[in-house]
């Protein structure tokens, strides 16, 4: 049987992170991939014209530490983005459109909601450590609260509801009412407990040479230690040996597992010899599930009417676009429409979105060199899009989650706070570190 130090299962940005460190410090490391590409939730295609196209994860915000540190040790670049563009921001409602960065459509008094709740937000968030919510004293009950349960508690009008659900509908991320409280608490604590989801704080900075590029360099530099088309079905962990069996039925040994795959397929893998606890743990955590789209142009059209290619979007398929590059849009079919865009005849989906697009910008939204639609929600190898903490989860996970069982380690996005490349990079980096200390 062949055997190595360690087997790292995904070649996603977590596992890619893991096994670099790991290969890097000598050990003998085989990542294996179920698809015939490295990167996961991270891909981008060279549209015609030459330009990249990002597919999946493509920004991040100053406080991602880990993965700033990452690009740098690659060479690669930081740069800005649509959070710096000028122009204005579309919101598109039931009753019309809105142009302008502050919501024009709420009330003075709604504002005043708004920044009041979210000062109350920001003090509540303070209160709980990211890295163990459990610890918090109100801990239960904060998780058994939905995001607008406790909104509504502090007074929130149903301006402000609206404000924070449009907000949640264009992250592509579980709609307020069925979005633990605690875990939002939890998530903007992570992010310096500065109030609501800003996108200044966590969309202000992409890898200028493409976000996928990031997995791709460490793709490259670990060769043949990738094997890729090679998808684990089931993973046998015993400090006496541990090995895994491929969908083929060819079995792999290893001294230590680093499974980096996230939480949707992890749980089609038969995994034995680990606990019951760790396993009930995994198995709980879920997925918000998205589609991403990507629009090519040949200029940022928009900007000649005053926008700055952003929109909020309430009634749409579409839950929001931004400005990916020149040119380029970006778009989330979040949750809440995804069964239309779903039951949408496929040779129809193309229209029905691109009709949307001129409805917020003009006939010229209609005039594009390439429309990608990539469906993260339904590929077998994510299912998914980023981490959904829905009430009662965090409780159910409990703190079992992002550490490890030794010789098992678990790494990905999924295992931090609340996902992005961040965490995949974080928990990543942090499983080779607990993996070679205890070496
Ligand atoms: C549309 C979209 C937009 C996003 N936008 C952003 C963003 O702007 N900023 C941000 O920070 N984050 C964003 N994210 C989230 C971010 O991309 C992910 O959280 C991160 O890339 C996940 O990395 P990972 O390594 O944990 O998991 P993945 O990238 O999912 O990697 C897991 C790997 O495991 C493989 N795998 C699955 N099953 C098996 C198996 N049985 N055997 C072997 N291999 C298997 C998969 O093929 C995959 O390669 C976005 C995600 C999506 C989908």
């Amino acid at each position: 049987m062949e055997r190595h130090d360690v087997i790292v299962l995904g070649a996603g940005l977590a596992g890619l992170s893991a096994a670099r460190d790991l290969d890097l410090a000598g050990t003998d490391v085989l990542v294996l991939e179920a698809r015939a590409r490295a990167g996961g939730r991270v891909e981008q295609t060279t549209a015609p014209d030459g330009r990249l196209v990002q597919l999946g994860g493509e920004i991040v915000g100053t406080f991602h530490t880990a993965y700033r540190q990452l690009v740098q040790e690659l060479g690669l670049t930081l740069g800005s983005t649509f959070t710096s563009t000028t122009g204005e921001t579309l919101w598109s409602l039931g009753e019309g459109a809105f142009v302008g960065d502050a919501p024009g459509w709420m009330t003075d008094a709604d504002r005043a909601a708004y920044d009041r709740i979210e000062r109350e937000f920001a003090k509540l968030s303070a209160t709980v450590d990211p890295d163990d919510p459990w610890a918090h004293p109100d801990a239960e009950k904060l998780d058994r609260l939905s995001a607008a349960d406790w909104v509504r508690a502090q007074g929130g009008t149903p301006a402000v509801l609206r404000a924070l659900n449009l907000a949640n509908r264009a992250l592509a991320t579980e709609p307020i009412e069925r979005l633990s409280l605690l875990a939002d608490l939890r998530k903007e604590s992570a992010a310096g407990a500065g109030g609501f989801y800003d996108f200044e704080v966590w969309e202000n900075e992409r890898v200028l040479e493409g976000s996928a590029t990031v997995a791709l360099r460490m793709a490259e530099a670990l060769g043949s230690r990738i094997r890729y088309s090679s998808p684990a079905a089931a993973v046998h962990v015993s400090d006496s040996g541990c090995h895994v069996q491929l969908a083929t039925g060819e079995i792999i040994g290893a001294s230590a597992i680093v499974s980096a795959i996230p939480v949707g397929p992890l749980r089609d893998i038969r995994i034995t010899g680990v606990s019951d606890a760790r396993l009930a743990s995994l198995h709980w955590q879920r997925h918000a599930r998205a589609a991403k789209i990507a629009v090519v142009y040949e200029e940022s059209f928009w900007e000649a009417d005053g926008c700055n290619g952003t929109t909020l979007q309430e009634e749409t398929i579409i839950g929001g676009l931004w400005a990916q590059n020149t040119g380029i849009l970006s778009g989330l079919i979040p949750p809440v429409s995804l069964g239309e865009y779903f039951a949408t005849p496929a040779h129809l989906v193309q229209r029905e979105l691109t009709a949307e697009l001129v409805g917020l910008f003009g006939a010229q939204a209609g005039d594009y060199s390439c429309f990608y639609m990539r469906n993260w929600a339904t590929d077998p190898w994510t299912r998914g899009y980023v981490t959904g903490w829905r009430p009662g989860d965090v409780t159910a996970v409990g703190p079992l989650h992002g550490t490890h069982e030794p010789p098992f380690y678990v790494c990905g996005s999924d295992q931090w706070v609340c996902g992005y490349m961040e965490g995949a990079v974080r928990t990543g980096r942090a499983a080779a570190a607990a993996v070679l200390g205890s070496a």
